[in-house]
This record gives structure tokens, C-alpha cells and sequence, in this order.
């Protein structure tokens, strides 16, 4: 291909709407352009690396045994009612009416989709097992869509489904897409960390992340320093060490505390450490009042709360209700005295002379014992695991990252196959409910974050294997004849070899052409000019690479063909 035959649309300048340096490249590149929040164009470029990490997610999990469907986008909302799911996915759905004014959603993911196929098609022990996948485009109404392709509105997704006679059949099918994704992230030249993950709204009872680490991520994960353990920071656990039952506290004292209401400055105004206050949060799940206890030094994690209780939705109560359950105004609750359900974190059991809220207006009580003084319903792990937490695993310490979700694996259980009614017939005839589990890849947001990854101050450094274009070959004197009939005997050769080569035969100086070739990030840039070729050579160099290497024009093929198998070989080393 030639450059002035296509649409290669470089900036020189930063995007002011960018925040993140991949989304700063994919649009300086030439990549993505913005048509409205959450929404952008593929350009040529842009599209030719979608394509190519498309392609190999497809080999991956044909390898792997699953089968490509392709289901509509715009779904019937009944599906939706029948998985319970119409509600608990919320705003997050595009919902819209047909002419009929029969409710439809435009499909977010596709469970119900497949469930509702298998449920219909799959009835045998004889059919199974079986895994779908399909690439698609999704939506999901963001409500701050940012970061590019990071968190769109409308993307592109691998999604699959696997359906199993039993819980050991489909754990089998599990680990066979978790192995399909180490080896298609590497292919694609990324490196990702697989991590605990929490199921949220989709359900079932355990899963994986797959994150590329890195500072621009919007997930905080939670890494041992010494052994594996890597968990979402949602999922994260930590070991907590129970106190004893405590001795006599002192009976309960209620003092002033005028208008002070966070846990700092009840903190500072009692002159007691946070971690011997205890915050208490009413919420509301499934739309009933209850309170979530935890140290005055951590968070409640909510995904982790909504866990333990079971809830389908939870959110924090409204002021009203707050003032309604504990008969004081907001920043004064306490567990003392609350006749709604009290879940304290699992590190209160036992917890004694404490200070929490009186549920009265400005006041706080002292010598709080909560085993004594309050009807605590259970004690869960319901909080945010902090920097310098103990290992769940092992001694060590957690740390915090960030890290981006490229891909996501879940055991679903029975979840939907039961709503749906997909059943098989085993040997003896019996009906029993299929075993599924679901697996996500964020095609578009593969694409960014290999950006992410790999880039220097100068521009993208693509993986060959993603690469828009594996070479670009520059003519530095287009009007050259020497020049004009090498560069196109080389475009030639490497075409027919299969490797794929944009040429930039701009009327441009070289600068500008040297400077364009780094910001696209061709894994390999070839150069032919006037003087090299008087003395012989023309100039191979490796994007991620200091020095170049030069080859007479009869060699150039075989030399790069040489580099990009090596290249490409690095990316699989080590892969199952
Ligand atoms: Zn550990």
C-alpha cells in the first residue's frame, strides 16, 4: 500500500481531549477519531490492527475447540426479565422501544442470547460440551465514558460460552479458555497478570481477570509481595487476626461531639486513633436497611458487602431513611441500639472499647463493646484491603496496583441455564439443568492497551503480530529513479511473501517522514535513499531498536523476513 493512496492522518499536535497517553497515540497515529463521547471511527490503520487482533482471538479459541456464531445486538427485553437481569444491569443498558412499542436493549453481553439458543438446540449428554464465541459489538451506556477505546459506549467484544454435564466437565472447559487467553494475549504482545476477580452483575461463583499492568489502569489490584496471590481490589482478601474476647470495658458514655461528624474529625476531637472508632454505614439492600460496620481506618467494599448479604442491589441510604433508622441526623450513626440488620467486618469480632456514633444528634459513645452493646447479625469480610495487609496465602505483604481488564473468565454455575430452562438428558434419561461458564475479551480495548504498553516518548512500538503494518518502507527520494525502482521491487517481494508494508512515497522531506514512521510505529522501518543506494545499501532497523543494520537490495527480503520471525517467536516463548 501506498501512503498517498491511503488515509494516514498523523497530528502533530496533543489532542486537548485525550487524558492518557495510549488515547493520546491511537488518535496522533492516525488510529481512532472521536465522533461523541464513548464513540469513535476506526481510520484505515486504526481498522488493519483491530483486524489483526481480531484474528488471532479467532485461531485462539478455534484452537481451542469453540464454535463462531454471530447474535443480534438488539435483543428482545423479555430475555432480560426472564435472567432477572433487566433490573439489576440498570442504567448501564440501552433500552429502547420498536415501533410495536415492544422493549428492546441493545445487548451489553450475551448470556440470554446463548442460553435461550442452547436451551432450544442442546438436549443431549451427547451434545456436550460445547463452547460458542462470537465478535461483536456491544454497548453499554457509560456514564462517564473516557479514556478512548478504554470505556466506550459502543465496543467490540470476544465473547464465550461454554455449556458442561457437570461442575468438573466445566471446569475443564474453564481452564482450557484460560490457557487460550495467556496464549492469545501473548501473541498479541501483551503481558497480562491473571487475578481473583468478583463476579458482579453477571453472577456464578468464581473468576479471573486478565489486566496489562499500568499506571493509566482504572482497576487497583491487590498483589503479595511474596507469592502469587493477585486479586481485583474488589475480590481482594487479607488475613485478619481475631482479637480475644476483651475484659471488662467500661460501660458505655455518651459525650458531646458538636457538629462532628467524619471519622477524622471525631477522630481529632476525642483524640482517639481512627482505627479504634468504628464507622457505621446504613445501605440500603434489595431496597431494606442495613448497617455495614468497619474500622475508622478502612473503606467498606461494597461488591464485597453485596456478597455477604446476598443482595441484588445495594446502595447508600438516602439521608431520610438514615435519619429515620437511627433517629439522628447524617454523621451519627452507631450500632448501638439499631434494631436493622449489622454486618461488621470480620477484623471487629471482638472489638471492645470502641467509639462509634450514638444515633443522636451530636453525640458519640465511648467504651463501645460491640460484642456487649450491640445485636451484631455477622461478622463478614466487608473492607477494602489496604497497602501493608497480610497475604490471605501466605506472610507476606499486599501491595496496590493498577492494571487495565483486557479479559475476564467466569464459572457460572446454573445461574442462567436454570432460568432459561437448558437442560440435557443424561445417560439414564434424566433431565438435569446444563453447566455454564461465560468468557469476555474487550477486542477494542486490546487494541489501546498494547498502546499502553508498548510506546516511547516518540510514539507507538507495536507488537509485529498487531502491527497496522509490519514494515514500513520509506522512499527518501521518490523522484529518484534508483530509488522509484527499488522501493517498488521490495514492496513487491515482501507482498508476495506475505508481509504486509505501507510505503511512504510522500514528496516530504525525510525528517517528516522518519518522524511519522515512529509515531505509527512500525515494527520495522526500511529505508532507500539516493545516497545509501549509491554506496549499496538500504537501511532495516527495528522499532524498539537503537542501531540499524544495512543489507544490499538483493538481501533486504531475506533479512527482514528473518527479523519478523524472530520477532514473532519472542512473542510465543514460553506460551502453552
Ligand atoms: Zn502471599
Amino acid at each position: 500500500m501506498r501512503w498517498t493512496k491511503t488515509l494516514v492522518a498523523t497530528l502533530r499536535e496533543e489532542p486537548q481531549e485525550a487524558e492518557i497517553i495510549s488515547h493520546k497515540l491511537l488518535l496522533r497515529a492516525g488510529l481512532i477519531r472521536r465522533l461523541a463521547g464513548g464513540l469513535y471511527t476506526f481510520l484505515p490503520l486504526g481498522l488493519r490492527a483491530l483486524r489483526k487482533v481480531e484474528a488471532i482471538v479467532r485461531e485462539e479459541m478455534d484452537r481451542a475447540g469453540a464454535l463462531e456464531v454471530l447474535m443480534p445486538a438488539l435483543q428482545p427485553a423479555e430475555l432480560w426479565e426472564q435472567s432477572d437481569r433487566l433490573t439489576t444491569m440498570g442504567p448501564n443498558m440501552f433500552k429502547l422501544k420498536d415501533r410495536h412499542d415492544r422493549l428492546m436493549t441493545l445487548g451489553p453481553t450475551h448470556e440470554e442470547v446463548i442460553t435461550d439458543l442452547v436451551s432450544r438446540e442442546i438436549s443431549s449428554y451427547r451434545q456436550l460440551p460445547a463452547t460458542f464465541y462470537q465478535i461483536q459489538t456491544k454497548f453499554r451506556d457509560e456514564i462517564r465514558p473516557r479514556f478512548g477505546l478504554m470505556r466506550a459506549k459502543e465496543f467490540i467484544m470476544k465473547d464465550a460460552y461454554s455449556f458442561d454435564v457437570s461442575s468438573e466437565a466445566a471446569d475443564a472447559s474453564y481452564k482450557a479458555m484460560y490457557d487460550a487467553y495467556k496464549r492469545l494475549f501473548a501473541r498479541c504482545g501483551l503481558r497480562t497478570k491473571p487475578v481473583e476477580a468478583d463476579t458482579g452483575d453477571i453472577g456464578g461463583s468464581s473468576s479471573h481477570e486478565f489486566m496489562v499492568m499500568a499506571e493509566a489502569g482504572e482497576d487497583a489490584v491487590i498483589e503479595c509481595s511474596k507469592c502469587s496471590y493477585a486479586a481485583n481490589v474488589e475480590r481482594a482478601e487479607r488475613r485478619v487476626t481475631v482479637a480475644q474476647p476483651a475484659g471488662d470495658t467500661p460501660a458505655t458514655l455518651k459525650v458531646d461531639t458538636p457538629d462532628v461528624r467524619t471519622i477524622a474529625a471525631v477522630s481529632a476531637f476525642l483524640k482517639v486513633p481512627p482505627a479504634k472508632l468504628i464507622k457505621t454505614v446504613i445501605y440500603l439492600a434489595d431496597n431494606k436497611p442495613v448497617a455495614a460496620l468497619v474500622a475508622g481506618d478502612r473503606e467498606i467494599n461494597e461488591p464485597k458487602l453485596k456478597r455477604a448479604l446476598d443482595a441484588k442491589t445495594l446502595e447508600i441510604a438516602p439521608d431520610n431513611i438514615v435519619t429515620e433508622v437511627t433517629d439522628a441526623p447524617v454523621g451519627f450513626a452507631g450500632p448501638v441500639g439499631l434494631s436493622i440488620p449489622i454486618y461488621a467486618d470480620l477484623s471487629l469480632t471482638n472489638a471492645a472499647d470502641m467509639v462509634t456514633g450514638a444515633n443522636a444528634a451530636d453525640a458519640h459513645l465511648l467504651h463501645v463493646d460491640l460484642t456487649r452493646d450491640a445485636n451484631v447479625t455477622a461478622y463478614r469480610d466487608i473492607s477494602v484491603v489496604n497497602a501493608g495487609d497480610a497475604c490471605p496465602r501466605c506472610n507476606g505483604e499486599l501491595c496496590v496496583a493498577r492494571g487495565i481488564e483486557v479479559g475476564h473468565v467466569f464459572k457460572l454455575g446454573t445461574k442462567y441455564t436454570e432460568a432459561f430452562e437448558a437442560t440435557y438428558q443424561d445417560e439414564s434419561g434424566k433431565a438435569e439443568p446444563i453447566v455454564m461458564g461465560c468468557y469476555g475479551i474487550g477486542v477494542t480495548r486490546v487494541l489501546q492497551a498494547i498502546v499502553e504498553q508498548s510506546h516511547d516518548n516518540n510514539g507507538v512500538i507495536w507488537p509485529v503480530s498487531t502491527a497496522p503494518y509490519a514494515v514500513g518502507l520509506l522512499s527518501l527520494d521518490p523522484s529518484d529513479t534508483a530509488v522509484a525502482a527499488t522501493v517498488t521491487e521490495l514492496e513487491a517481494q515482501l507482498e508476495a511473501a506475505g508481509i504486509d508494508v505501507l510505503v511512504d512515497d510522500r514528496d516530504e522531506r525525510p525528517g517528516v517522514k522518519f518522524k511519522d514512521a515512529d509515531l505509527i510505529g512500525f515494527p520495522l522501518r526500511v529505508v532507500v535513499g539516493a545516497k545509501g543506494l549509491a554506496k549499496g545499501f538500504i537501511e532495516i532497523k527495528q522499532r524498539s531498536a537503537v542501531e540499524s543494520v544495512f543489507a544490499p537490495p538483493a538481501e533486504a527480503l531475506e533479512t527482514i523476513q528473518k527479523t519478523i520471525n524472530t520477532m514473532l517467536a519472542e512473542l510465543t516463548a514460553g506460551q502453552p
